[in-house]
């Protein structure tokens, strides 16, 4: 007689709560045990498209490869072969290849299509419960989850999807324009906006390049400026992929940010004196991140986001060269203008694009604000989310690492850095399935 497995329940029906429910089938296909009973608890049906790729538009594409982009992690080609098997080509008729970057639709589909195909199959113990969670509490060694609707569903382990927040507060002068968009992702946030309207956009990085694209295909003719304090723009994607380097080889001490940072500026210097471009030696660092930044003390975690964290994220979050081609039009076009010193009465409406909040910032979330005043959950040291151990595993006020209450995405950014895109989203619910069936 196999042993059971304990029964899990997601909160957020974004992505990564589909990426959860296969990690912890695909764990227990190969400990030879009965899947888990899995209930993911969603504000948004159908699960699995979130903020992402449940409010893209048409040409909003990926900015990762599809060969990245598998749900599964035994299976890597998973997104491809779905590609294949759907028959998808590209505007200009070619077929997807593993360096590919598909519209973030098409990437919905697929990972709400899996989701749905578990919950269309009545052995497989997945279900969706459409609501909001506001609160999760200990009764006798389990978890009782409460929706807005009094709901009261139990689980033996709860995993915390919630995603991205709202933007927080901007610091760029907004007083004198006529209106603004606070959340650019809300539905139909967009949707006030005129052809006839001067436009400010806040920050310069992913959020307002997707912002540009679409009021500029909406409105042909719009003028729009785009601000921050650097103004740099996320890097782009090579054409041709090139394989990543090695990465820092580990030197047995416990890593200080200036010696990582030296030792990454001196891969890059080889880099430029070979000729090679400097994309792979970042591509090398990023399955390290994990381990490096768990190494790293508090004070260098704040250093690094004080100093270092705005030029990795341009560099380590790069656009498609079609996006960059969509992009360096309208900037040409005067379309759009990129500019450090602007005064809000220039402006009509200002949007801002400075993308998500802390998941532990107060005021968004009942639930976030309840598990923090429980003291079932801590901010990181650098106030990015919540602290939690490699596997998502949640720190409460009391210091011990939890073994039933777990997070995954935005919510572990001070906790492991590099948590959002798919890949690492992946990553950590292959570890928490790991932790919540043990071999
Ligand atoms: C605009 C955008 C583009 C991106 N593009 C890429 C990309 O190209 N490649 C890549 O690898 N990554 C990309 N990412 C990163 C992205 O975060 C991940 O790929 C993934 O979609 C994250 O999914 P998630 O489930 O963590 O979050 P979300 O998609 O934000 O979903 C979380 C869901 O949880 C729900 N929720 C929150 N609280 C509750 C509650 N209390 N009760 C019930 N439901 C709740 C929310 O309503 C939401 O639907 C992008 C992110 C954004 C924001």
């Amino acid at each position: 007689m196999p042993r059971s497995s304990p029964s899990v329940l997601v909160v957020g029906g974004g992505a990564a709560s589909v990426f959860v429910t296969v990690a912890l089938r695909e764990r227990a296909a190969a400990l030879g045990l009965p899947a888990p009973e899995v209930t993911v608890v969603a504000r948004d049906i159908p699960v699995g498209l979130g903020l992402a790729y449940g409010r893209a538009e048409a040409h909003h594409r990926l900015n990762s490869p599809a060969s990245a982009m598998s749900l599964s992690s035994a299976e890597q080609g998973g997104f491809l072969a779905h590609l294949d098997e759907m028959g998808w080509r590209d505007v200009d008729g070619s077929e997807a290849s593993a360096g590919s970057f598909i519209p973030r639709q098409v990437y919905g589909g697929y990972v709400a299509g899996a989701f749905q195909a578990l919950l269309d199959d009545p052995a497989s113990g997945v279900t969706a419960v459409q609501g909001e969670a506001v609160s999760v509490v200990d009764v006798g060694g389990r978890s009782a989850v409460t929706l807005a609707d009094a709901t009261e569903l139990q689980a033996d382990v709860v995993v915390l999807a919630l995603g991205n927040p709202p933007p927080g507060r901007v610091r760029v002068p907004t007083a004198g324009v006529g209106r603004t968009v606070d959340d650019p992702w809300a539905r139909g946030a967009l949707d006030g906006i005129r052809a006839t309207d001067r436009v400010l956009l806040i920050g310069t990085g992913l959020t307002t390049i997707d912002i540009a694209t679409s009021l500029a295909r909406r409105h042909p003719g719009v003028v729009m400026t785009a601000t921050s304090r650097h103004l740099l723009l996320p890097a782009v994607h090579l054409v041709a992929p090139v394989p990543a380097w090695p990465g820092f080889v580990s030197s047995g001490e416990a890593p200080r940010l200036p010696g990582l940072l030296r030792e990454f500026g001196r891969q890059l210097r080889t880099a430029s004196a070979a000729g090679e471009p400097w994309q792979p030696v970042l591509d090398g660092v990023r399955p390290q991140i994990h381990a490096l930044w768990q190494a790293l003390d508090a004070a260098d975690r704040k250093r690094f986001v004080a100093h270092v964290a705005r030029r990795w994220d341009v560099h380590r979050h790069r656009m498609a060269q079609s996006v960059w081609a969509e992009l360096s039009a309208l900037i040409d076009s005067g379309t759009l203008t990129l500019s450090a010193d602007v005064s809000g009465e220039e402006f009509d409406v200002a949007v801002n694009c400075t993308g998500p909040n802390s998941v532990a910032a107060p005021g968004w979330s009942p639930l976030v604000d309840g598990l923090l005043s429980a003291g079932a959950v801590v901010p990181d040291p650098a106030g990015l989310g919540f602290d939690a151990d490699a596997s998502g595993a949640l720190v409460g006020a009391a210091g011990g690492v939890s073994t039933r209450l777990f997070a995954i995405g935005a919510a572990l950014k001070g906790a492991l850095w590099e948590t959002v895109a798919v890949p690492e989203v992946r990553l950590v619910a292959t570890r928490i399935a790991e932790r919540v069936l043990p071999a």
